[in-house]
């Protein structure tokens, strides 16, 4: 028997990328309904990308009118945009009520909107300033509550239930020395809300994980670099500049020869949203090179 047939047979029904390769189907979110938070720019906008590849329908969901309206034309008609400010539950409801309206369900909501925080602020705990900290744990946690609340609701009254819940967390959640501190609670938050959800969700079938990627040069990290460089001009992210970024997250990283870029982050959603990850439940996906598991880490 050729060694090619071998996968169709042990996985009858599922498409193949083609010879020798892997069983992945090509389309591995075919039929499904997607949210992503955050889905404006940087990784929410590549996952956004990505998750319309696969066949899913996707509403981004993001407070940047004019780049979430451009990305959804441009990849229109499977991808709409909803203006949504993770911080208001009302925009959260509406967002998730819509979304059902127009599609009769939901099945993944990547809550991946997030915030570092004023980089201008003194980083040092005896400076801690209360009003940033209210800030940063308002869009980067309650924002991702909310949105597992609303979804999780949908999801449990909706067709044929189940559904799947992924947030973004940061290698900030899951060792010290890796960002501001209110940052970094914000994201030990984010792993601790994911295993007491899908602790409480994984009777009515919704699988709820979390992502912790390392730096990756989007305008987040290049605004925070930025501003320890004195320019606070609030510029368009240049190529230039995403290189020197990317330059500096290699020498710190564990990993050599390559560079962690959204796509990356990007592929790990696509996985803990498709049906390969269908017995995933609870899990911070770290996707950093070995870097929280180095000797040699960034926060040693
Ligand atoms: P980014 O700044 O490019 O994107 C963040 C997106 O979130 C933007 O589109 C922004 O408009 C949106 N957003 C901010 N506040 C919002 C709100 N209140 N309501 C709705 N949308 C809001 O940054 P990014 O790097 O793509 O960040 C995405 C996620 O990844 C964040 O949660 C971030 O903490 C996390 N993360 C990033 C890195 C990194 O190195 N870039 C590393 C680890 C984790």
């Amino acid at each position: 028997m050729p060694a090619q047939v071998i996968p169709e047979i042990i996985f009858p029904g599922i498409q193949f990328l083609g010879k020798g390769t892997s069983s992945i189907p090509i389309k591995r979110l075919e039929g499904k309904v997607a949210i992503v938070t955050g889905g404006a720019r940087g990784i929410g906008e590549a996952t956004v990308r990505l998750f319309a590849i696969h066949g899913a329908k996707v509403i981004i969901a993001d407070v940047e009118d004019s780049l979430g309206n451009s990305l959804a034309n441009l990849l229109s008609p499977y991808v709409t945009y909803v203006h949504c400010d993770v911080t208001s539950e009302e925009d959260i409801e509406a967002l998730i009520n819509s979304t059902v309206s127009k599609y009769g369900k939901l099945d993944v909501l990547f809550n991946n909107a997030g915030i570092l925080g004023d980089q201008s602020k003194h980083k040092s705990i005896l400076d801690f300033d209360a009003e940033e900290f209210d800030r940063i744990m308002r869009v980067n946690v309650r924002g991702a509550a909310l949105g597992m609340k609303h979804a999780a609701r949908a999801m449990i009254h909706g067709r044929g239930g189940g559904g799947c819940i992924i947030s973004t967390a940061s290698v900030a959640g899951v060792m010290g020395g890796m960002g501001p501190h209110s940052y970094t609670a914000s994201k030990h938050a984010i792993v601790g809300l994911t295993k007491n959800a899908a602790c409480e969700l994984g009777r009515h079938g919704i699988r709820v994980n979390c992502i912790s990627p390392f730096g990756v040069a989007t305008r987040m990290l290049v605004d925070a670099w930025r501003v320890n460089e004195g320019d606070g001009s609030g510029a368009c992210v240049g190529e230039e500049e995403v290189e020197k970024m990317e330059e500096f997250v290699r020498g710190l990283a564990n990993l050599k020869g390559e560079t962690l870029r959204v796509k990356d982050i990007a592929e790990a959603a696509l996985f803990l949203a498709s049906d390969e990850s269908r017995y995933i439940s609870g899990h911070n996906l770290v996707v950093d090179g070995g870097v929280t598991t180095s000797k040699n880490c960034v926060g040693s």
